[in-house]
């Protein structure tokens, strides 16, 4: 338009962010058949405990089965959809979802499936009125227990400060469990911690892959659960891919872990393999060389 209007060309044209922009907008204008006509998806993975050998919980992501794209990343929708405002139906759709499959799952599983359903919450959810409200009605819906439920938030969302600050404490007075996701990587990490009422660090991926080497990553995976421990909060490893992160984050204090290792999101978890896997990790662990690690 600014080119129409001055007769100059203004932007340098570059295939890349040509196809970016394009790709990012049709997304976008996409989505709202693909809400009507049900294209999205939720997988589930698993998070394990270390200590119980039990499957603490389960990850609720969203997927887009898109009928000419294919599998479409929510690394590249959510922010679509944030921008259109459609996160906010789109975020329901998949509160719902996730709250009365754990419901199933307890109903028929029990202590053997997953504990909680941690779900994603973006900061235009958050920063609504009413979302609180919008989750009591999803768990009275499903007859899931609130204790049963962890809503998932980025520390940029809850930077943004007020609605979303008092959406967490009422999501906190229903029972609701608060998650801080990627931890570590956003801003002011440290000072929210005093404001805004949290249970769960997530401690980000980017401090798991280096874990082994002793390097930053392992100092800065160590000092993280030294907060948690003072602070009273519970710490999830994100992103454990080998048994030897886990055995280096257990060596660390961390019982708490997520990671292609124990399971990848699906849409119907094995829940037997995944106790499997952790039963295999903690026997090899204390089984041979201990204290090892
Ligand atoms: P996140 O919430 O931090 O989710 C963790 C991401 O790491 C997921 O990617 C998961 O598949 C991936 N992951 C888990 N374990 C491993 C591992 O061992 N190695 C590697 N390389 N990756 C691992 P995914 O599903 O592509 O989601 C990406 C991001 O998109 C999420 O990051 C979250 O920010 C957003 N997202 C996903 N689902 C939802 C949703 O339902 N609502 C909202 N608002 N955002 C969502
Ligand atoms: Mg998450
Ligand atoms: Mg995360
Ligand atoms: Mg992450």
């Amino acid at each position: 338009y600014a080119a129409k209007q001055t007769g100059e060309p203004v932007r340098v044209w570059s295939p890349e962010l040509d196809e970016h922009a394009s790709s990012h907008a049709q997304l976008g204008a996409e989505m709202r058949t693909a809400l009507d006509t049900g294209q999205f998806r939720v997988v589930y993975q698993p998070i394990v405990d270390l200590e119980t050998g039990s499957v603490a919980a389960v990850e609720a992501l969203v997927r887009w089965e898109h009928p000419e794209r294919g599998l479409v990343s929510p690394v590249q929708f959510v922010p679509a959809a944030e921008q259109n405002g459609l996160i906010v139906e789109l975020g329901e759709w998949i509160l719902r979802t996730s709250v009365e499959q754990m419901a199933r799952w307890r109903a028929e599983l029990g202590d053997a499936g997953p504990g909680r359903v941690s779900v994603n919450v973006s900061a235009r959810q958050l920063n609504r009125p009413g979302f609180a409200a919008t989750v009591a009605a999803a768990l009275a819906d499903s007859g899931l227990p609130a204790r049963h439920l962890t809503a998932e938030v980025t520390e940029t969302a809850v930077f943004e400060g007020g609605q979303a600050v008092i959406a967490l404490h009422e999501l906190r007075a229903l029972g609701v469990g608060i998650a801080l996701d990627d931890f570590g990587t956003g801003h002011s990490s440290l000072g929210l911690l005093q404001t805004v009422p949290v249970d769960t660090l997530k401690v980000d991926k980017s401090f798991v892959d280096g874990i082994t080497e002793a390097g930053r990553q392992a100092v800065i995976a160590e000092s993280l659960m030294h907060v948690s421990t003072g602070l009273g909060l519970s710490a999830v490893a994100e992103g454990v891919e080998t048994a030897e992160q886990a055995a280096a984050l257990r060596a660390r204090g961390y019982r708490l872990l997520q990671g292609y290792h124990f399971g990848r999101p699906v849409a119907d978890p094995d829940f037997d393999l995944v106790r499997t896997t952790v039963d295999l990790l903690v026997s090899q662990r204390t089984g041979s060389s201990s204290g090892n690690d």
